[in-house]
Formats: C-alpha cells, structure tokens, sequence
C-alpha cells in the first residue's frame, strides 16, 4: 500500500505514520494544520468563505467546519459573492443555518476562512476581506487543494494531492477533536463525491474516508440524488438545444479531439445554474475528444469556461494562459467576446497545452 500512499492517507485516524515513503509530506501537512487550527482554537467570531459559484466542495467544506465552530460556541457565518442565494441543490447542507447572503459579511472579519478557493480572485467581490483582515492584524487561514495556490492568507493548509478541500477540512477537525457527526459528514461526504466523480478518481484511503462518513450516518443514496440527479423538467429540452449544437474537432487539443458546446444567454435563463454546470459532465462523455469544453454566457458576451480532460492533456495550464486556473484534468477561465472568438483563443491554446 505503501505506494499508493498520500499525505492524507498518514494523516487520517489510527495511519499517522504508518507509511514512510512521504514522511517528509506527512510531517508537513501535520505542521499546516497544527498552524491553522491555533487561530480556529481561540476564535470567538469566524467568517468562512467559499469560491462564486460555490460546488459542493467548497461549501460543503466551509459549512462542515463551520458547525464544528458554530457549536464550540464561536459566532459563525458562512458565505460566498455570487450568486445571492446558495444552490437549491446544496441546500440541503446547511443543517444550521450559517449561510448569509454577502452583503452581511462584515467589512473587517475577526478570523477569516477561505475554502477551496484558489486565487483571489475567486472570491469575486468579497477578495477586499482578505486584506482588511490581515490589515487589522485578524488571522486569514487558507484551505485548499489548488496547486497553483499563491498562499494569500496568513495560516495556510493547502495540499494538492488531496482530492477534495473536504479531506483536509476532515483532518482539521480531527486535529481539534471536533465529533464529526451526520450533518458534519454530510457536508464532507458532499465534496468528497463531487470533487471525485463520484470516487472514480478517489484513492483507497478517500473511499476509506468515506466509509468514516457512512458511519457517521450519511444517507449516500438520498443526498447522491439531491446534489447529482435531481432536475427540473426544464433541463431535457435545455440539454437538447444546447447538446444539438455541440461539435467534434479531431484534430484539435494536439491531434487528442475536442469536443465543445456553448449555453448561450437564453438557455442559461431557462434553468438553475446546477443546470448549466452540469452540461460539461455530458459533453465530456465523448470517446473521440480527450477535451470537452463547455462555454457558458453567465453574463451578455462574458463565456464562462468549463474545460475537463481525460488523462493525457494539462487542461489548468490551458485555462491559466487565459487568466483562469484549476486542476489538471478540471479547470475553467472566462472570456469575452463572441462565442466563435472565444473558441478560437482555446483553440490556439489547446495546441500548446502540455501532455500529461
Ligand atoms: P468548473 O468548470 O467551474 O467546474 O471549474 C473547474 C475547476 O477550475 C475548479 O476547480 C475551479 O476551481 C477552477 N476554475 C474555474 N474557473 C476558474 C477561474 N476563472 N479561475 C481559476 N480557476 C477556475
Ligand atoms: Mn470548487
Ligand atoms: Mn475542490
């Protein structure tokens, strides 16, 4: 097992130094959070922050550790920009009521914490907070599994072999000693299965991890359905409008094929925004195309772009030449302009992307 071996594998209950081959990652990971939950221990007043356009992840990190704030006695409020309202479809984590709209994120937070979030710029309006706390000499911890990560906070537990912020928040709790109950592990077990593909890419001490969840009581069925596969009926002629218009190119992505479709202004208006995320988990389906590329236009001429590679194709530097980031296989930017011109900057970048 020992190859296959992470730093969350070692930091997980009862494996703490079981495996030697990443002892050096292992006893780093141990000192990130050990630094990140002294501020966490003390805090009276904690703002905790997800990405725009929060996912299971990065809420349902930021709510998990937030109960466990929320009831070590400490005033908690979880938020995110944009949009106003959390998701229908992740409502269902937030047992206690801790999520408040942005406009009553305070201008100068005690403690901040922000979740999943990999540049500040993802914080969209509420990236100011970040630097008014630090200014006010208040303590702004960092949790997040983005390898391009410039460490914008003054705590950081960032660690980009974790599959999921969720892990590392699970290993946080366990270093406070926080019980992680049912509404504890449904929030974990929500970024978990999103973040994985549904444990496709999970490692044996994910999946294990997971198995903690269960028993914590999560009812993987009935909150599987609620984030993953429940929709209005709007969403099958959406799909059908937008999937008729998808088109195939071989030899673009260096030879590997892509595949793209665009969710113009009208569609995206026709349903929920986990509608439109959703699209590129179709699109991405495609045998031919190592690349889906999915372009959706969240605001007039503004394309909101969600890239998604196989296995062979380095998609986040593809999104980074244009000004977005993410993961290897998953990654996103946003560019203006017509659709058409849109296309044509991936285009370009897509033929110099780095193989994997
Ligand atoms: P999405 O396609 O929106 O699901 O995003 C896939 C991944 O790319 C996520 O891990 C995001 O954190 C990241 N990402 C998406 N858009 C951006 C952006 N504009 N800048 C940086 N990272 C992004
Ligand atoms: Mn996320
Ligand atoms: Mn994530």
């Amino acid at each position: 097992m020992c190859s296959e071996t992470s730093v969350r594998d070692a930091t997980s209950p009862g494996n703490r130094g079981r495996c030697t081959r990443n002892l050096l990652d292992v006893i780093e990971l141990d000192e990130q959070i050990r630094a990140v939950a002294g501020p966490l221990t003390s805090a009276r007043d904690v703002t905790l922050l997800a990405h725009i356009s929060p996912d299971a992840d990065a809420l349902g990190s930021a709510l998990a550790l937030g109960l466990a704030l929320h009831r070590g006695g400490a005033k908690v409020r979880v938020s995110f920009a944009e949009p106003e309202d959390v998701p229908e479809t992740l409502r269902c984590l937030d047992s206690a009521g801790l999520a408040v709209p942005a406009t009553q994120v305070p201008e100068v937070p005690e403690v901040l914490v922000v979740l999943d979030t990999g540049s500040l710029q993802r914080l969209g309006e509420l990236a100011g907070r970040v630097a008014a706390t630090i200014d006010a000499g208040g303590a702004v911890v960092v949790i997040d599994h983005h390898a391009s990560n410039p460490r914008y906070g003054t705590h950081h537990l960032i660690d980009d072999s974790a599959e999921a912020t969720a892990v590392l928040v699970l290993a946080l709790l366990d270093e406070l000693g926080v019980t992680v109950d049912e509404p504890i592990a449904r929030c974990l077990y929500a970024g978990l299965l999103t973040d994985t593909s549904s444990f496709r890419r999970a490692t044996p001490a994910t999946h294990a991890t997971a198995g903690r969840l269960l028993e914590a009581g999560v009812a993987p069925d009935a909150l599987g359905r609620e984030l993953q596969d429940s929709h209005p009926f709007a969403w099958l002629p959406m799909l059908s409008t937008v999937l008729a218009g998808a088109r195939l190119e071989p030899e673009s992505a260096r030879g590997l094929g892509l595949v793209h479709a665009a969710v113009p202004a009208d569609a995206v208006a026709a349903v929920r925004t986990e509608e439109v995320e959703g699209v590129v988990d179709v699109v991405r389906g495609t045998t031919e195309a190592e690349v889906a590329v999915v372009l959706k236009e969240l605001s007039p001429g503004r394309w909101t772009v969600s890239l998604r590679a196989k296995s062979r194709l380095d998609v986040r530097a593809v999104a980074q030449s244009l000004g977005g980031g993410g993961h290897r296989l998953a990654a996103g930017c946003t560019l203006d302009g017509s659709v058409e011109e849109a296309l044509a900057a991936l285009r370009t970048a897509l033929a110099e992307a780095p193989l994997l």
